[in-house]
């Protein structure tokens, strides 16, 4: 878990800052200072920590809807042919 960059707290955002330049914050340094686009940590994480079956049926309700954007999101960083 990094910290964030403004203190020593547990960074819970990744997030580009009103300054311009991309930072990890905290969520009262992300409330300061952070701005569109950002990505939050802690659903970040969870989304890395799905089990195969919540990505399997994720991937099958996106491909049912043909949101083929939804369905290379629900595997991640996975192998589409793993959950065929
Ligand atoms: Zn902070």
């Amino acid at each position: 878990m990094s910290t964030c960059d403004f203190c020593t707290e547990p960074a819970t955002w990744d997030t580009k800052t009103i300054m311009g330049p991309w930072a990890n914050t905290c969520d009262r340094h992300y409330a300061e200072y952070g701005t569109a686009p950002s990505t939050n940590l802690a659903d970040a994480e969870a989304k890395r920590n799905r089990s195969d079956d919540d990505r399997r049926a994720d991937l099958y309700a996106a491909l049912d809807t043909g949101d083929l954007d939804a369905a290379m999101d629900a595997i991640g960083d996975g192998d589409i042919f793993e959950y065929l």
